[in-house]
C-alpha cells in the first residue's frame, strides 16, 4: 500500500484478517511511502486501526522511482517468501508490488481488478491493466468488472472471483461515527454545502484549469446559495498557491479523516468530484454526485446509479450543474454486492494459497 485509498481498502482485509482468520492468516504489511503527508497517511493508520506495517519505504514521487522500487520490494519480498502479494486500486504502489511479486515469481491477488476508464493519458489506466494481466487471483467490486476481464481474454474462473467492494465493507462499518454539528463547528461551515474534491491530474496541475473549474463552481454555488466545502489534496495544494482564490463560496479546508469525510458526503446537499472512492461513497450515501471527469471506471454510477458524467471544461460543468440534479437523490440498487467483501476475499486467498 501507498495511497489514501489503499489505506482504506487494506483495512478491510486486515481487521477480517484479525477479527476471523487470525488462525489461517497473517498479513506482512509495506508501505511504499507514496503518501507521507500524517493527514494523507499516519491519521488513516490510526483512526482505523491498521496494524502497523513491517516495512516502510520512502517512494515519494513513484513514477521516477519505479525501477528502484520494483528492486527494493523485491529484496524485500525475497526474504519475506509469502504465499501471496495482495495489491490493491490502481495507483502505482499497485502496479510497483504487483511487478515486484512477479519478479520474484510470487502470485500476485490484485483486490479493486477489471476497472477501466478507456483514458490511456491517465497513469491509473495503466497500473490496472498491467496489475490485472500480471495477477493470479483478481477480486472484481463489480459484475461489470467480471465482464471487462472476460473480454480481455482473463475471465479464467478459477482466477477471476466477484468478491463486491471493500470500500461498501468500510463505508458501513464507519458511516454514523461522527457528529455533523461537531464536524461543522470545527470547520466552520455554516449552513448547506456542496462537498468537492479534486485530484486528477488533468483537473489540478495546470492553473488555468483548474481556475476554470473552480470559477465555474463558485459561480453556480452562489446561485444556489450554497457553500462549497473543499478538502485539500496535497497535490492540488501546489498549483492552488499560485492562483486567484477570490472566491465567495468555496471554503478549503484541510484533508480530514476518513470518518469526517463519510460524514461530510451523507450530510452534503451534493458532491462534486474526480475521486473514484468518493463517487461511490456518495452513491453508498444516496447524494447525488457529478464526476467532474469525462469518463469512469464505475460506468454503473452513471447508467444505473444517478450519477452524472460532466468533464471538466467551464462549459460541461456549467451545463450539467444548470441542467439540475440535486433534488433526485441516486438510485439505490445492489451495484457494489453486500458488505461482506472482506471475508470473502480472505476465505478465496485461503482457498487458493492454503491456510499459513
Ligand atoms: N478521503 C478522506 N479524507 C479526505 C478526502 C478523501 O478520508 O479529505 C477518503 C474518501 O472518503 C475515500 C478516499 O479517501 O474513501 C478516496 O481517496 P482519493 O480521492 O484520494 O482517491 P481515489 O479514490 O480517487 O483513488
Amino acid at each position: 500500500v501507498g495511497a489514501r485509498p489503499q489505506f482504506i481498502k487494506a483495512s478491510v482485509i486486515s481487521r477480517a484478517v484479525n477479527t476471523m482468520f487470525s488462525d489461517q492468516l497473517e498479513e506482512t504489511l509495506l508501505h511504499t511511502g507514496q503518501h507521507f503527508d500524517p493527514e494523507m497517511s499516519a491519521i488513516f493508520f490510526d483512526s482505523l486501526k491498521i496494524n502497523a506495517p513491517k516495512y516502510h519505504l520512502e517512494a515519494g514521487q513513484t513514477t521516477d522511482r519505479r525501477a528502484a522500487l520494483t528492486g527494493q520490494i523485491a529484496e524485500i519480498l525475497k526474504t519475506e517468501l509469502p504465499d501471496a502479494v495482495l495489491v490493491y486500486g490502481d495507483t502505482d504502489s499497485t502496479r510497483i508490488g504487483a511487478t515486484a511479486a512477479a519478479v520474484c515469481g510470487l502470485p500476485v491477488a490484485h483486490v479493486e481488478a477489471g476497472l477501466r476508464s478507456g483514458n490511456w493519458a491517465m497513469p491509473e489506466e495503466e497500473n490496472r491493466v498491467v496489475t490485472d494481466h500480471l495477477a493470479d487471483l483478481l477480486f472484481c467490486p463489480t459484475k461489470s468488472a467480471m465482464a471487462q476481464l472476460a473480454r480481455e481474454g482473463i475471465g479464467n474462473q478459477e482466477k477471476v472471483v466477484y468478491s463486491g467492494d471493500v470500500m461498501l465493507d468500510s463505508a458501513m462499518l464507519f458511516a454514523r461515527n461522527q457528529s455533523i454539528s461537531q464536524l461543522q463547528k470545527q470547520q466552520g461551515i455554516v449552513g448547506p454545502y456542496a462537498l468537492l474534491t479534486l485530484h486528477r491530474g488533468a483537473n489540478v496541475d495546470d492553473p488555468k484549469m483548474l481556475t476554470d473549474i473552480l470559477t465555474t463552481i463558485d459561480t453556480w454555488a452562489q446561485s444556489e446559495s450554497l457553500r462549497v466545502v473543499w478538502p485539500l489534496h496535497p497535490r492540488t495544494r501546489n498549483t492552488l498557491a499560485r492562483i486567484n482564490t477570490d472566491w465567495k463560496s468555496i471554503d478549503v479546508i484541510s484533508p480530514v479523516g476518513y470518518e469526517e469525510m463519510l460524514c461530510l458526503e451523507q450530510n452534503s446537499q451534493v458532491v462534486l468530484t474526480d475521486s473514484g472512492g468518493v463517487q461511490k461513497e456518495a452513491y453508498f450515501f444516496g447524494r447525488p454526485c457529478y464526476i467532474l471527469r469525462n469518463e469512469t471506471e464505475w460506468t454503473e454510477l452513471v447508467t444505473h446509479g444517478g450519477h452524472v458524467l460532466c468533464g471538466n471544461t467551464p462549459a460541461s460543468i456549467k451545463s450539467a450543474l444548470e441542467r439540475g440534479h440535486m433534488d433526485k437523490g441516486t438510485v439505490q440498487t445492489n451495484l457494489f454486492g453486500n458488505g461482506k467483501a472482506g471475508e470473502l476475499i480472505c476465505k478465496e486467498i485461503i482457498k487458493r494459497y492454503g491456510p499459513c
